[in-house]
Parts: structure tokens; sequence; C-alpha cells
């Protein structure tokens, strides 16, 4: 399929037309099969009092003009010795480059010759073509990506440069390719390019790391090689420290929901415990505080541990630290039904400035988690505040 690129940036696919074959005929005149609605555009504006019957036609032909050489004026030499026929009018016009060159060039009798060398012959081939007709075949793009984009950086063909670019953003680019696209993204100035690629360095670093792009480049560039083993360990700590904050997280979410399940436990009661005064029926409707089973259990312990003392018992300890959370929670100890909360505020008052801080500090973070919900690990987290 050949890829047509409109001058208002459209791209279209059209059937590819045999060489020497007589021209598409033109749509038949009427509003729906017309191109003359359109009129003709550039740099997206229509210009007034023209119209374009199709454009199929018009790049056909000036295809047909590239491939004929009809009155050509310009010779390109390529690699290995080879020859491109071109017309200083169209090139001149398409590229200011070109037209510089153009000027300086010297005449061999009634032609102008220039060189374009280092890049294979087809893709010089690839890159005039498309310099005449906007067009490009889908398989050339396919082989010879890279040294489109070089070329139409160095030309200045914007257009050209533009759609290498989506080409390799939309697939074209691999990780077997990907360092060799991140230098020559940098090269021509192609900086969300290079941005993409960078990222899937990154994101693909193994694999990257051991393709043949990634050896000729330690060589060649071993500063740019350096760069991005840095780039890849800061990524790798800032990975890490997401990890963190997510657990960090989690933990707090945690806390937070075990105080809720705390007041609805001493408030409301639940399955088997609850306020002295609570009448217990034997078909409960399932509770809905995901932390309750483990609290119940830590607070059945709690009643009945003989060792209780802070700092004898796992167990009790634990529900210590979170009966001193909820007091720095809770709001008003005198309506409270949780057991010790306002001891804990009259403890408070006496406390170390250190263990004050640390504790604000806590309070201050489960509080700003109270408007996410979804972690179910109370355990743990009961666990966590203990180790800590
Ligand atoms: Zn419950
Ligand atoms: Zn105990
Ligand atoms: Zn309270």
């Amino acid at each position: 399929m050949k890829q047509i690129i409109n001058l208002d940036g459209d791209c279209k696919e059209s059937s590819i037309v045999p060489k020497g074959a007589p021209p598409v005929p033109p749509p038949l005149p009427g509003p729906t099969t017309s191109n003359s609605q359109k009129g003709l555009v550039m740099n997206g504006s229509p210009l007034r009092g023209y119209s374009c019957v199709s454009t199929n036609v018009a790049n056909d032909l000036w295809e047909r003009l590239f491939d004929s050489g009809y009155r050509a004026d310009v010779t390109i030499n390529t690699d290995n010795d080879s020859t491109i026929y071109a017309h200083a009018n169209i090139l001149g016009m398409a590229s200011p480059v070109m037209r510089g060159i153009l000027k300086q060039s010297k005449r061999h009798g009634r032609r102008r010759s220039i060189k374009i060398l280092g890049v294979p012959q087809d893709a010089v081939r690839v890159f005039i073509r498309f310099l005449y007709s906007s067009c490009y075949e889908k398989t050339d793009m396919e082989d010879y990506v890279l040294h489109l984009l070089v070329l139409s950086h160095v030309f200045v063909v914007p257009q050209l440069k533009h759609e290498c670019e989506q080409q390799l953003e939309q697939g074209l680019l691999t990780t077997e390719n990907v360092v060799d696209i991140f230098q020559l993204a940098l090269l021509c100035n192609a900086p969300r390019l290079s941005l993409i690629c960078h990222r899937m360095i990154l994101k693909n670093f193994v694999t990257v790391s051991i393709s043949e792009g990634w050896k000729v480049m330690k060589q060649s560039h071993p500063m740019l090689e350096k760069e991005l083993l840095e780039s890849m360990i800061d990524e790798d700590n800032k990975q890490k420290e997401r990890i963190r904050k997510l657990n960090e997280r989690k933990i707090y979410l945690q806390l937070y929901e075990a105080m809720e399940a705390l007041i609805h436990i001493c408030r409301d009661g639940c399955r088997t415990i609850g306020p002295h005064d609570k009448d217990f029926k034997e078909n409960q409707a399932p509770c809905s505080y995901t932390a309750c089973k483990g609290l119940e259990l830590l607070v059945r312990h709690f009643a009945i541990c003989k060792l209780r003392v802070p700092g004898k018992c796992i167990h009790c300890k634990r529900m210590w630290q979170l009966l001193e959370l909820h007091s720095r929670l809770c709001a008003d100890s005198n309506v409270c039904r949780v057991p010790l909360c306002r001891n804990f505020k009259e403890k408070t008052k006496k406390q170390n400035k250190k263990d004050e801080i640390k504790w604000k500090i806590l309070v201050k973070k489960i509080s700003r988690t109270k408007s996410i919900r979804g972690a179910p690990f109370f355990s743990w987290a009961i666990s966590s505040l203990s180790n800590n």
C-alpha cells in the first residue's frame, strides 16, 4: 500500500499504480465523488479560487515525472556510483537546503550534479520521490525509516520528518533498534522521539542492553551509555520510593480501618463482643468492617491475658497501641465508649516531646488516608505498628 500525505497533513492509503499504466481516471463530477469541495489546501488553509479534481492523479503525475526523468536537469550521485535523475525546480521547492546546494553545484552540460552519500541508494530514491509526490511505500518506510529521518532532518523536509517520527512511534520502534533511533533522535533534534526512546530503553533495559545497538553505542558513545545507566539507577530508585510510599499508605489505611472497627465494636458490638449493655442476637447480619475479625480476637485476648503489661505480651502491646492511637484521633472522649480513651488523653499531656512528635506524625498520616479505601490486611497493619 502506498502512503499519501496531503498538504493539510492527512494520511490515507491508495492502491499502487503500476509503472507506465494510464493514470487513474478522475472521479465523476458531483458533490459526493469529487474532491473539489475541499479545494487546494496549503498549511491547513484552503486556497481561494482553486479546486482540486483528484490528489491521486496529481500525485501519480509527479511520480511518473520522477520515474521517467523527463527533461531532468539534476543528477544525484549516491553510494555504489549510482545516479538518480531529478528536476532542480522541484527539489528546490521541496527543500530549502537542496535549493542552496543546487545553487552552488557544478554544471555538467545542461545538468547540475549533486552527491548524497552515506545512505543506501534506495533510501535516497525514496526520499527524492517523496519530494515529488509526498508519497512513500509502506515497505520502504519500514526499511529506511532511519535514513529517511536523517535525510528529512538534513534537507529540512519537516513533513517527512514528522511522518518518520510518527511511524516510529506507532510501531517501527523496537527494542532492537531503539538505541540507534535514540541517538539519531538526539542528533536530529527530535525531542519527543528521543523521550519515547528513552522511556522504552528504561522500561526494557534487560533486553535493550544486550542488543547490537547498545554494544555499538558502548564503543562509540561511552558517555551516552553512562548517562543511560545513571538514569536507569535513578528510575530504579524512584520505583523503590513509589513502592515504599504505596506500602506506607497501605499501613496507614489499615490502621484507619482498625480505628473504625474499634469504635464499631465498642459502640455497636459485633458478633460476640461489645458494650456490656449490648443485647446479642443469634442471627446477626454479617459485619461490613474488614478489620473487625482480627480486632475481635485481639480484644478477646486482651480481656483474659494475665500478662497484659506493655512489653510483656506482644498481643497486648498491640492493643495498648491501638487504644492510644484511638485516643489521639478521638474528637470527644466524654461521649466515646472506647475503653481508656480519656486516660490516654490525660497521659498525652505528660508525654515527652520526642514521643509526642512521633505520635503527631502518625495521627496526621492516618487522618490524610481517611479518604482512601480498600486494603483488608488488618493484622499486618497491627504487627507493623508494633514493630516500629
Ligand atoms: Zn464488626
Ligand atoms: Zn496478652
Ligand atoms: Zn475515644
